[in-house]
């Protein structure tokens, strides 16, 4: 299949182009086919999530697992009924503090809904995005978009077109090229299915934020620990994830500490012919000796790691680097989306000094 690529940006969707592209696209996902499409976290995969066919090219197009269940996203709020079988307070309170954005609910869903999109789960994930792309080419295609991240499962997610092509080039219809994403990684999942509100993925909105709204959210106690031994509560959170092709191991502990062992394990790596690449930030960048020095970003403004953190994975693949080491970060507001995420990358592979 050849597929097809366009750049459509948020600024000009206006263009009599840009809308000719969004009709294009929308047609392709009612016929059942594939488009690739910015939004404001990742860049999606996206699929008529009402038929089920389309969804299992999803699965295959990624070599996803089927219990792997898919988020459905939406353009308007009042798409939110069909889908599901109840809509409690707390789902309107937080769809008025945050959508249109990156958080997704968990609901239970209608029979609308099939089962290949809920990876079997009577349960339905649902997003309405900020990208304006997103939501035109959503109600171009019908209203409901089942999309997963646009990578190969276990690759990390892509933040630009360029590694949505990297992966997808050839197994689907269609392109959108919106640009960089402006948060970089995937939206925060909150469970309203069960007594108390549950985060199960966390992301750019927080659990601090979640708690001005409701009164008390807990925290799926996997997201951090991988030695608890318990099931994550979203069934993807059990897959190896965002893994780069190089080992890499996450170093904990006070800067200097840090910068003075990550230098003694390039020494060593050296001794071996190993090429080596780091994960440093702004502050420290300039103090390391690894073969590809990366700066994810400022301390000061962790939203910059969020959004570079995962170009930086694919960039050491291109860069055939052999081992891999990460400053950490804090485990609050988004730092616990950005270790989260990190930990997985590495297969929970920390060292605290
Ligand atoms: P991705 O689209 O690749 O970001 O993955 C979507 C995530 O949402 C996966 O980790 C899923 O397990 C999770 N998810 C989707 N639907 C549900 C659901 N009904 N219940 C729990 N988690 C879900
Ligand atoms: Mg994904």
């Amino acid at each position: 299949m050849e597929t097809r690529f366009e750049v459509l940006t948020e600024e000009d969707l206006d263009s009599e182009r840009a809308r000719k592209i969004l009709r294009e696209a929308g047609d392709i996902i009612k016929a059942g086919g594939l488009v690739a499409f910015p939004t404001e976290t990742v860049y999606g995969l996206g699929a008529d999530a009402l038929q089920e066919e389309p969804c299992r090219k999803i699965y295959e197009a990624k070599g996803r697992p089927s219990d792997n269940p898919l988020i459905v996203h939406i353009g308007r709020w009042e798409d939110i009924y069909p889908i599901t079988r109840e809509v409690p307070e707390e789902a309107k309170r937080l769809a008025d503090a945050f959508w249109p954005g990156p958080l997704t609910m968990i609901l239970k869903k209608s029979d609308l809904v099939p089962m290949r999109t809920t990876g079997g789960l009577d349960t339905v994930a649902v997003r309405m995005p900020s990208h304006k792309v997103a939501r035109q080419f959503i109600l171009e295609s019908g209203g409901y978009i089942a999309a997963p991240s646009a990578n190969r499962s276990g690759r990390p997610s892509p933040t630009l077109a360029r590694y949505v092509k990297e992966d997808m080039d050839g197994r689907i219809e269609m392109i959108l090229d919106g640009g960089q994403v402006g948060i970089g990684l995937e939206s925060t999942i909150v469970d309203l299915t069960e007594d108390k509100p549950m985060i199960l993925r966390p992301g750019y909105i927080t659990r601090e934020m979640l708690e001005q709204v409701l009164q008390k959210v807990e925290v799926d106690r996997t997201i951090l620990d991988d030695a608890s031994g318990q099931a994550p509560k979203a069934p993807g959170m059990k897959y190896r994830h965002y893994a780069p092709r190089a080992d890499l191991t996450i170093i904990a502990g006070n800067e200097d500490a840090v910068v003075a062992h990550i230098n003694e394990k390039v020494r060593e790596a050296h001794k071996e012919g190993k090429k080596v690449g780091i994960i440093s930030t702004e502050r420290t960048m300039g103090r390391y000796e690894g073969d590809s020095v990366k700066n994810a970003g400022s301390r000061d403004n962790e939203e910059t790691i969020a959004r570079e953190l995962f170009r930086i994975l694919r960039e050491f693949d291109d860069e055939d680097v052999d081992v891999i080491y990460s400053e950490s970060f804090e485990e609050s507001g988004i730092g616990q989306a950005i270790m989260n995420r990190l930990l997985k990358a590495a297969g929970h592979h920390i060292e605290s000094i």
